[in-house]
């Protein structure tokens, strides 16, 4: 079998070691005779696992002990609904910054489930001659009392990455699902952070919270049990059966990542991932990239094709030479690359020598 190299955004590619072991020991796993989606979640050896898996974290993030690590159900999209009916309450505000597609539904979803007084946005983007930036306007003068900020530090859709550290004097709420441990952060600086884990964790519908401790005193709304997260801090995130199978997949990219020299090392191999390809866009006047250099992001790499007319093709042959899913989202065009940890960097070395060779052929 040649080599595929999966550039998908979401459910993404997942290291090749993990899945390798995840088959060999699919019928059988832990001398258990049975695979690890068809025992109790309550067993010994799934409470080791789940154990495991939360050091893993804390140690490969540095997570501080006044937070708490959930695993939860319903990817990214259940965090922008448990967040407000979490935090919420009935008269508490927000405050949502806008920076692409994934933080407006954050909003689209908040301001569903409240009144209109509680949730504030403000739009970071600018737009330059074509080129979009993020504007991150002072904050800490701001005199309404908010109960969080939410912003989203990567844009999946947009290829967007907010790398500066945002100042204000509320808790901060972040929807790391596309960029968590794709590089260092001080999770101190979080009142939350949550991440769907299909980008860079495992397989989809499991989600990761971290939440500071102090957070979860705040007034909620009525809500469903299994989005509440008081009710997960008590039942060790098992108030009712886990996404056994994607949380043992989640344990198993932790313990990969740890022999790979954890998030330090990912990020360096992110970071020259990431300038192999905006380098070669650059310096090409077939490819174009609309992004202002410092919010480019390094996980998805969005790109365009100075004649559109070639994309057809352009998706066919790469597809032909092993470079699968690299058709950007429907609502902007052109074609994504998305880069995260578990693409090594052949992969993307393989991407620029094609996007060189595609050029060459159709230069016009
Ligand atoms: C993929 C993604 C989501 C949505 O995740 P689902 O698991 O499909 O709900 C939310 N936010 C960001 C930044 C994403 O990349």
């Amino acid at each position: 079998m040649s080599t595929t190299y999966n550039f998908c955004a979401g459910p993404a590619m997942l290291p090749q070691a993990v899945m390798k072991k995840a088959q060999g020991e699919l019928l059988d796993w832990n001398g258990l005779g049975t695979s690890v989606m068809e025992i109790s979640h309550r067993s010994k050896e799934f409470i080791a696992l789940t154990d495991q898996a939360e050091t893993d974290l804390r140690e490969l993030m540095s997570i501080p002990e006044n937070y708490h690590v959930l695993f939860m159900h319903g990817g990214g999209r259940g965090q922008f609904s448990a967040v407000v009916n979490n935090f919420l309450g009935e008269n508490g505000k927000a405050l949502y910054l806008v920076s692409g597609s994934w933080s407006r539904s954050a909003v689209d979803e908040a301001i569903k489930l409240t009144s209109d007084a509680q949730i504030d946005t403000l739009d970071l983007l600018v737009n330059d001659n074509g080129i979009s930036a993020v504007s991150i306007p002072e904050l800490a003068g701001k005199a309404t009392d908010y109960r969080y900020l939410h912003y989203c530090p990567n844009e999946t859709v947009d290829g967007i990455e907010i790398v500066e550290e945002i100042n204000c004097p509320w808790p901060i709420v972040a929807d790391m699902s596309s960029n968590i441990m794709s590089r260092e952060i001080d999770v101190s600086k979080f009142g939350l952070i949550y991440a769907g884990a299909q980008k860079n964790i495992g397989p989809s519908g499991l989600s990761i919270v971290i939440v500071r401790d102090d957070m979860l005193k705040m007034p909620s709304l009525p809500q469903s049990s299994i989005m509440d997260y008081r009710l997960a801090v008590k039942h060790g995130s098992m108030y009712n059966t886990p996404p056994t199978f994607a949380w043992y997949l989640a344990a198993e990219v932790f313990k990969w990542l740890k022999v790979s020299g954890g998030v330090a090392a990912m990020a360096k191999t992110n970071a020259k991932k990431a300038e192999l390809l905006y380098d070669f866009i650059d310096g090409s006047d077939f490819y174009n990239n609309t992004v202002s250099a410092q919010n480019r992001s390094l996980m998805n790499v969005i790109f365009y094709l100075e004649n559109e007319d070639n994309n057809a093709d352009f998706l066919a042959e790469a597809s032909r030479a092993g470079l699968v899913a690299l058709k950007g989202h429907r609502s902007v065009g052109g074609m994504r690359a998305s880069i995260y940890n578990a693409m090594p960097i052949e992969g993307v070395e393989k991407l620029v020598e094609f996007m060189k060779g595609f050029a060459d052929k159709y230069q016009a």
